[in-house]
């Protein structure tokens, strides 16, 4: 398999961003593995992506810090440019607004959409100058439809579909193709707590998705196949109505 350059993925120490980093890994692309506290797998999935002939470079970090994501990603910067962004990392503390804590308010948008733009903006002016590039913004069905109990998470995701679609024409005479995925029900962490046996009555296929099947959809919007494909917002959700 050809080298296709760099990937950064964010949150990619479980779920859908490992998922997402060994796909890229496998397509050819040598990994920046970002991540927030799960070294240990961090360390495994890094180890994975070597077995497949890749390197991975792993990078601790709050993506919601400005000056932590510049620390990490501005020496790398000097070697080297990644060809694909993937902002996936994330986190849901749902409860009824009503209930709602400031602080699970102001966490949940900061590490979606700060989160989005430090990664971002820490780039963007190089990969302008390669005039080459794809980011790809894990949203979710959250930020497609109204979800009780989500009222932080969903402003999160649907601000993030909007800042989507925003840099999309800011940069699509520049060759940077922009685009969004959102996943419906997917089985990782993130979920666990979830009552999914009811939850799965209301999904047309009748189960949650996999991270691999988020992370192939990633993949091809990373793939020249998806070369005329800008500002977009993929579903895979088993085909829940938004
Ligand atoms: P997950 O299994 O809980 O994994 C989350 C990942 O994000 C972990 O690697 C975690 O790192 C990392 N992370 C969290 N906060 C971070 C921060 N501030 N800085 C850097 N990394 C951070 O979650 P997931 O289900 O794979 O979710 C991945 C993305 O998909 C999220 O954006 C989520 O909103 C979105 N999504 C998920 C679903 C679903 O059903 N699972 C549906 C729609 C959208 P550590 O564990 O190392 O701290």
């Amino acid at each position: 398999m050809d080298n296709k350059g760099t990937a950064l993925v964010t949150g990619a120490s479980k779920g859908i961003g490992e998922a997402v980093a060994l796909r890229l890994a496998q397509d050819g692309f040598d990994i920046w593995l970002n991540y927030r506290s799960d070294h240990e797998n961090a360390q495994k999935i890094g180890a994975e992506v070597e077995k497949m002939g890749r390197t991975c470079t792993l990078l601790p970090f709050d993506v919601a810090d400005c000056q932590s994501c510049e620390e990490a990603l501005a020496p790398l910067l000097e070697n080297e440019v990644p060809f694909a962004v993937i902002n996936n990392a994330g986190f849901a503390r749902d409860n009824l607004l009503v209930w709602m804590k400031e602080e699970d308010w102001t966490n949940v948008l900061s590490v979606h959409l700060n989160g989005f733009f430090n990664v971002t903006h820490t780039l963007l002016p190089r990969m302008i100058r390669k005039r080459k590039g794809r980011i790809v913004n894990i949203a979710s069905t959250s930020g497609q439809t109204g979800v009780a109990g989500q009222v932080n998470y969903s402003a999160a995701k649907s601000g993030l579909i909007g800042a989507t679609r925003s840099l999309a024409v800011e940069v699509a005479k520049r060759n940077i193709l922009v685009n969004a995925v959102a996943p419906g029900f997917i089985d990782t962490e993130m979920i666990q707590e979830l009552p999914m046996e009811e939850i799965v009555k209301q999904i047309p296929m009748g189960r949650a998705g996999s991270p691999r099947e988020v992370a192939d959809v990633v993949s091809f919007l990373c793939s020249p196949g998806a070369s005329y494909i800008t500002g977009q917002v993929l579903s895979v959700n088993g085909g829940i109505y938004t």
